[in-house]
């Protein structure tokens, strides 16, 4: 088994919940006491919303790369950055190290494909839904996205902002959520991205009314299978293996 390197604290309360799926993903792959070989960099989120508050990309980037380079100096065979919006700066975090980087928009990618979802509505920060670095790495992979009108895109960042990477869940911010992801499925969503890593603490598949991908428990399935998968494949066989 490979060593996961996690740059986490984007927010802790999503951290936790990757921690949690990849030690029960490898406890029931492998039985008995298994648990997975973690190098977790948690970052101080303030820094980072700091950063994204100025758009200062590069710098952090820098943050994340430096992460990276930690969870790599830990034993890490592979590193995953544990929120979808600060792949924003994937590429700085790809070139500071050796090892592959896992990105989650594949993890959601493969899970579509899998499940023959062509289109995603896509709930996210502002700038997951309205720029193109997030949308074009679904596509590459040949799924499309819709996202939400301006004002609920507001409605969206301000509830993961002031509240979800707070610890704060809502039951009027759920069904706000609900009716969005209504919304969304009307103008032709298969199915929904939740595209934040938060937003599954918030809203389980119960309840929502179309199916969704938690981006969390995609990214953290798809580092599992990469870790656990027999020693000499490269990470693009190794993802064939589930793609
Ligand atoms: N965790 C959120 C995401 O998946 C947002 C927090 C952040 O990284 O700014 O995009």
């Amino acid at each position: 088994m490979q060593t996961i390197g996690l740059i986490g604290g984007m927010s802790w309360h999503s951290t936790e919940a990757y921690y949690r799926r990849i030690n029960e993903q490898v406890a029931a792959r492998r039985g008995g006491h298994a648990s997975a070989r973690i190098a977790l960099q948690s970052l101080d989120f303030e820094d980072v919303r700091d950063c994204q508050l100025r758009e200062d990309w590069a710098g952090a980037g820098e943050l994340l790369a430096d992460a990276a380079r930690r969870c790599e100096a830990g034993g890490a065979g592979l590193v995953a950055i544990c929120t979808n919006l600060m792949h924003k700066v994937f590429p700085a975090v790809e070139a500071a190290v050796s090892v592959p980087a896992v990105h989650i928009a594949d993890a959601v990618a493969a899970l579509a494909q899998r499940s023959g979802w062509t289109t995603l509505g896509l709930l996210g920060a502002s700038w997951v839904m309205e720029e193109t670095f997030y949308a074009d790495r679904l596509a590459q992979r040949g799924v499309g996205v819709v996202v939400p009108s301006a004002a609920d895109r507001a409605e969206v960042d301000r509830v993961i902002f002031e509240e979800l990477t707070q610890g704060r869940l809502l039951d009027s911010s759920r069904e706000r959520y609900v009716e969005i992801m209504r919304d969304l499925a009307g103008r032709g969503a298969d199915a929904v991205a939740l595209a934040c890593t938060e937003i599954g603490l918030l809203v389980g598949p119960d309840q929502a009314p179309l199916p969704t991908i938690d981006s969390t428990t995609a990214h953290a399935d798809l580092l599992v299978d990469l870790a656990l998968a027999p020693a000499g494949m490269d990470l693009a066989e190794r993802s064939s293996m589930r793609v």
